[in-house]
């Protein structure tokens, strides 16, 4: 049985789609779709030996090794062009560290663009959002959900044809998040505002001379206050 966020960025994964992994760990979540017969085949990707192992073993004593197939190595480097990728799931990661994979993703062209992007950031959504935009990704569906007191967001993006712009309180806040709010995304930005607040006292104490942090701050802190209102 899946966490319910790893559940969510299952149920999120298209039928029959052929899915890269990145940052597996475990590989519970390719082990899942393949043993439910949502998807007929995974790469799962990881960097680190010990999570590497952890996957290739819960392969092997799943019997999937020709369905899944745990490779070693950094970001989208262990896709190849005749595994036919359609899905990239990139989930437990920091929002800029996601954004380097895909960034780098890009520039080795492993990342073709053709592929649907299922991203899970614990921290950096708007800078992971900055970066989808820039490189010409729409945002076409997002969830916040709250698991054990940790609030987490998925986001899912696909290349655009046309140039797609969104306001900076979008990638701030989500695009669809913001069109759709629910309790979750109220406590989300109840908790960030009174951090946001915390941080401006705090800046404001030191002395801070750098008078565009303390602007950008607050103006993060007006945008959550009219949210909240
Ligand atoms: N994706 C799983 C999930 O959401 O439950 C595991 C998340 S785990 C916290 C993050 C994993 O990403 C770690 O196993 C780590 O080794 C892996 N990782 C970090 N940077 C990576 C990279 N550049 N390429 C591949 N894997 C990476």
């Amino acid at each position: 049985k899946l966490s319910a966020r790893l559940q969510a960025i299952a149920d999120l994964v298209p039928k029959n789609a052929r899915l890269a992994d990145i940052g597996s760990d475990h590989g519970y979540l390719p082990a899942w779709l393949v043993l439910n017969k949502k998807i007929p085949f995974a790469v799962a990707g990881e960097v680190v030996e010990g999570p590497y192992a952890s996957a290739r073993s819960l392969v092997a004593s799943s019997n999937l090794q020709d369905k899944i197939d745990v490779r070693l190595g950094d970001g989208l480097e262990v896709i190849t062009a005749s595994d036919n990728i359609d899905v990239i799931t990139i989930a437990g990661m920091g929002g800029s560290l996601i954004r380097e994979i895909l960034q780098r993703g890009q520039d080795t062209e492993q990342l073709t663009g053709q592929e649907t992007l299922i991203l899970q950031p614990n921290v950096g959504e708007y800078t992971l959002r900055r970066w989808l935009a820039k490189a010409g990704y729409g945002i076409i569906h997002e969830e916040i959900l709250k698991e054990d007191d940790k609030i987490y967001e998925i986001i899912v993006a696909v290349k655009k044809s046309d140039a797609c712009s969104y306001s900076q309180k979008e990638l701030f806040f989500g695009p669809i998040l913001l069109e759709n709010q629910t309790e979750i995304f109220y406590e989300k930005w109840q908790k960030q505002l009174e951090k946001h607040q915390y941080i401006l006292a705090g800046l404001k104490k030191a002395g801070q001379r750098d008078q565009e942090k303390i602007s950008r701050t607050e103006e993060k802190i007006e945008w959550m206050k009219e949210l909240l209102i």
